[in-house]
């Protein structure tokens, strides 16, 4: 009786869809809401380094020198404090994670220099 039930499971699942999805083959489907990763307008930036204080993991680092701004992909939360303290609104949680890395990912990004007699706002 057991083989029997059995037999039709195997039956049924060789007919079936997959149950889940052939990641990364096939991209997934983010929805709107997803807190997947923080992404940065660094054009809009002042370097004020208020995100890097609020983080609770310390994730975020601001050098105003460099005007370099950086995050430790694997050390985010997705907690949002960075978005929510930043006074020019220039962080945002994107929809899609981070790829998966055998390396922790820190990804830097650089204000580019303002051409000479541009008006930079800040
Ligand atoms: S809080 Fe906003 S403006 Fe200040 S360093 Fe962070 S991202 Fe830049
Ligand atoms: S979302 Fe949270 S954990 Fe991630 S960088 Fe911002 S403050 Fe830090």
């Amino acid at each position: 009786m057991a083989n029997l039930k059995i037999g039709k499971m195997v039956l049924r699942s060789l007919f079936k869809r997959p149950a889940t999805l052939m990641y990364p083959t096939v991209p997934r489907e983010w929805k709107e809401l997803t807190r997947g990763r923080i992404e940065i307008d660094i054009d809009s930036c002042i370097f004020c380094g208020i995100c890097a204080r609020k983080c609770p993991t310390d994730a975020i680092a601001v050098d105003r020198n460099a005007k370099s701004w950086s995050i430790a992909r694997m050390g985010c939360v997705q907690c949002s404090c960075c978005v929510e303290a930043c006074p020019k609104s220039c962080l945002l949680n994107k929809a899609g994670y981070t790829s998966p890395d055998t390396e922790k990912v820190v990804d830097t990004f650089v204000k580019p220099e303002a051409e000479p007699g541009s008006v930079v706002d800040s």
